[in-house]
């Protein structure tokens, strides 16, 4: 009998936003995970500098989950990189690190399929399903077709009833459909660009301290 699975949904949450915290409960909710994390990262590889300050997306997550409370903050991923470890950041590296803290849990990495549409281009992404299942979810109004790696991995690591978060700590990748949200983290950063409010976007605790870090704005860069 396995322990109980864990349920990740990386992101830099710059800022959390609706989307996120829908499909984290969806997800969780279809998929029978009791402890689903929300895994910020202060400065993924290969991205723009992020537009919040560290501190300002930990405090807005922190106001989100408020009002969620059956999510969770995850952050290991977050002190690594902050100490500095060398290639901490890479979703790889988070993988096994969690494998080594959790060594009889499932995990079951959430991901977006605008970002599962690249896996082919992560560090080591061929070590990830011996690691960790993922659940790809879809994002939408994206409609790029999931082909290469990506495809053949919906299809080789189908779950099984010998492959699923059920039986195994790893090794499924499915893809699975959740309440749509349409919006992203960019569209609020344009909209905090212009001087406006996301009004609807994302919780009402992190709009107000959004609008309080736009009145006296010490950490926006643009
Ligand atoms: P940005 O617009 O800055 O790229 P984002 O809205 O995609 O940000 P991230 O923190 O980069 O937010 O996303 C974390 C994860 O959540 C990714 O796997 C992403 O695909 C997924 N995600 C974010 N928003 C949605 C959404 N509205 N629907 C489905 N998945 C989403």
């Amino acid at each position: 009998m396995l322990a109980d699975p864990i349920g990740i949904l990386g992101g830099t949450f710059d800022p959390i936003h609706n989307g996120h915290l829908e499909i984290a409960v969806d997800a969780a909710k279809q998929l029978g995970i009791a402890d689903m994390r929300l895994m910020p990262n202060p400065m993924p590889p290969h991205r723009d500098e992020p537009l919040l300050a560290p501190d300002d997306r930990i405090q807005a997550l922190n106001l989100a989950l408020g009002s969620y409370p059956s999510l969770s903050l995850e952050m290991s991923e977050w002190n690594a990189v902050t100490q500095g470890e060398a290639n901490s950041g890479y979703t790889v590296e988070s993988m096994r690190r969690l494998r080594a803290l959790y060594p009889d849990r499932p995990i079951v990495f959430v991901l977006g399929d605008d970002a599962y549409e690249h896996i082919a281009s992560w560090k080591e992404y061929s070590a990830l399903p011996a690691l960790c299942h993922m659940v790809v979810v879809s994002r939408p109004g994206y409609q790029q077709a999931i082909d290469g790696v990506a495809a053949e991995w919906l299809d080789r690591y189908k779950p099984t009833p010998d492959l699923s978060i059920e039986t195994s700590l790893a090794g499924s990748v499915q893809h699975l459909l959740v309440t749509a949200v349409d919006v992203s983290a960019t569209q609020i950063r344009r909209i905090l660009g212009a001087g406006k409010l996301p009004e609807g976007l994302l919780p009402e605790a992190v709009l107000r301290f959004l609008e309080s870090k736009l009145c006296h704005p010490t950490s926006a860069q643009n």
